[in-house]
């Protein structure tokens, strides 16, 4: 195949120039600009269509154009008046369900729809946040540490130190740094603090409002460093299937397509060769996870560096979740572990070729929520994701990121839950999670047959899908919530995964007990009747499905502003 793209190509070269040479020798006209115009169309095209089949593949892009057009059809049968009708009534339900999660019902549940007359006491705002609280029955009770993620830290020492920093830079705004010098310097050393755990002090950051922040403002740093340096101007990316969304929300908001490249079902880790595929004049970007947020894996960030270097392009690592984790990893030696199976693996700057990375304080730094940093090789990169504008009615404008004015208060927040942790609280921080993690792991390996653990992860997050015919995942996750757990949901495969955080690290016993029964409670189910198993059914399984769950998905975030 390859071949034949590629002599196909060549001889459309040769035409494309041939013809061309004739159309100069002629005198010029109207007619021959048209036709050299064309053949500019197609051959760009035709360009762009052979490096899309490369970076695909043929059979995933004829499955794709399969899904596409299968698709279409069977949302033309469901226009059919009957079947609509069926449809809008199934979506009806869902929406409903969803909403019914999330939105407080019942007489004696008080809507604030409108500013009150005249200005609350303190003590009724309290009462009425205290009221709001217990308005679901049945929400996660985060601090009894059955929640995946969400809380990092949850310790009231830890609460206690960020209010009172909040509390003394409540109004600050560190976009006017004359008036706010602390916060100023508070944030150019959280950087500095971080690019030296991450092992390149003499490169340069900034702080953002979270990691998706970070990964899009590493996009469009990219995007605006190939184009002043290379021309590009049809950018792409090349991003494992395991990484985070926000590099496909990203590359939406930024403009830059999405090569989406598969992991390898065993390690979990991007498949090199379709990465070296995809990579064509256009490509500005490679990115690996350390970890990544689905299984808790790390890419081969060692071989993407090599390619990144090779290939003079941009080259992200996203640490959103390894944060605070990763670094201590070596220091904690948590290498070897059981019978070696976690080996201890580069992924910061002393990697060759690794241009940027991104951690997340407001993960396993114990920072506030609203909090990351986004770090580069050096400030010349870093250069290309300010915004100047130097002829503005309102005066020179400049900002290193999407936001203007910035909350003060979560700088100072994370300054200080850095220096009240200091080294030696996140090597024990880290020493607990990670051993919580393992001990979950190896359980599952050994004591579960019905279940398998997702490639080998290193750090603090764990995967676990069914290899039983009679065990459905989404049954165990549905009857893990019924023991009070909340787990995150994967897809393909689909599988359920823990983040360990400081509170989960009691609990690792418990959690292999309760996952014995939630496996034993699945095989004797139904099968498909789980509200998990449901929602899973419908993303997967049908053509249909994705955009109906993108329909239930928007409800979702439609319910979040019912008031
Ligand atoms: C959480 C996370 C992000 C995005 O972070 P937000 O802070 O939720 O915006 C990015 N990458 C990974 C691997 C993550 O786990």
């Amino acid at each position: 195949m390859a071949t034949t793209a590629v002599t196909t190509s060549s001889r459309m070269v040769t035409f494309t120039v041939s013809t061309a040479r004739d159309i100069l020798a002629r005198p010029f006209s109207y007619e021959s600009a048209k036709t050299l115009l064309f053949f500019y169309v197609v051959f760009t095209n035709f360009v762009k269509a052979k490096r899309h089949l490369r970076a695909r593949g043929v059979s995933e892009t004829v499955q794709e154009l399969y899904r596409r057009i299968l698709a279409f059809g069977i949302r033309l049968i469901l226009r059919l008046p009957s079947k609509k009708k069926f449809v809008e009534q199934q979506m009806g339900e869902g929406k409903l369900k969803v909403e019914d999660k999330l939105v407080p019902k019942g007489p004696d549940v008080v809507r604030h729809l409108r500013l009150p007359e005249t200005g609350q006491s303190p003590e009724w705002i309290i009462e009425e946040m205290q009221k709001m609280d217990s308005e679901i029955p049945g929400a996660p009770k985060y601090r009894q540490g059955k929640l995946s993620g969400a809380v990092y830290h949850g310790g009231e020492d830890m609460e206690k130190v960020i209010v009172d920093a909040y509390q003394r830079y409540c109004v600050s705004n560190p976009l006017h740094p004359e008036a706010f010098p602390a916060v100023r310097k508070m944030e150019a050393e959280i950087v500095a603090m971080c690019l030296r755990l991450y092992n390149n002090p003499s490169g340069a950051g900034a702080m953002t409002s979270g990691g998706t922040e970070s990964i899009i403002m590493a996009v469009k740093t990219y995007r605006d460093w190939a184009r002043a340096t290379k021309g590009i101007i049809e950018p792409e990316m090349i991003v494992p299937i395991t990484a985070h969304a926000a590099f496909d929300k990203g590359g939406a908001y930024m403009k830059v397509k999405v090569h989406s490249i598969p992991v390898d079902p065993v390690t979990r880790k991007v498949d090199l060769k379709r990465v070296r595929r995809a990579i064509n004049p256009n490509t500005i970007l490679l990115v690996g996870s350390a970890i990544n947020f689905p299984d808790g894996n790390q890419d081969d960030i060692t071989a993407l560096g090599e390619l990144a270097a090779k290939h003079k392009i941009g080259m992200h690592v996203d640490c959103c979740l390894g944060s605070f984790i990763m670094p201590f990893l070596e220091p904690a030696e948590l290498s070897g572990g059981e019978n070696g199976r976690y080996k201890l693996e580069p992924f910061d700057f002393r990697v060759r070729g690794v241009t940027s990375i991104s951690c997340d304080t407001h993960k396993y730094g114990f920072a506030p929520k609203g909090t990351s940093v986004i770090m580069y090789r050096d400030a010349d990169l870093r250069r290309h994701q300010y915004y100047v504008n130097p002829s503005w009615t309102g005066g020179v404008y400049a900002s290193p990121g999407l936001a203007g004015s910035r909350p003060g208060a979560l700088i100072a927040g994370t300054w200080a839950a850095m220096q009240y942790m200091g080294t030696s609280g996140y090597l024990k921080s880290c020493r607990d999670i990670v051993k919580c993690t393992r001990s979950i792991a190896n359980a599952i390996r050994t004591s579960i047959p019905e279940l398998y653990v997702l490639g080998s992860p290193p750090a603090s997050v764990v995967a676990f899908a069914s290899k039983h015919p009679l065990v459905n995942i989404a049954e165990v996750g549905d009857a893990m919530s019924r023991r009070g757990w909340h787990l995150n949901q994967l897809q393909n495969p689909p599988a359920l995964h823990i983040a360990c955080t400081r509170l989960t690290v009691p609990l690792d016993e418990t959690f292999v007990e309760d996952l014995k029964d939630a496996v034993k409670e699945a095989r004797l189910a139904p099968q498909g009747t789980g509200t998990m198993t449901q929602i899973y059914g419908l993303g997967t399984s049908t053509v249909v499905g994705p955009s109906m769950v993108g329909e239930l998905a928007e409800a979702f975030l439609n319910s979040l502003y019912k008031a």
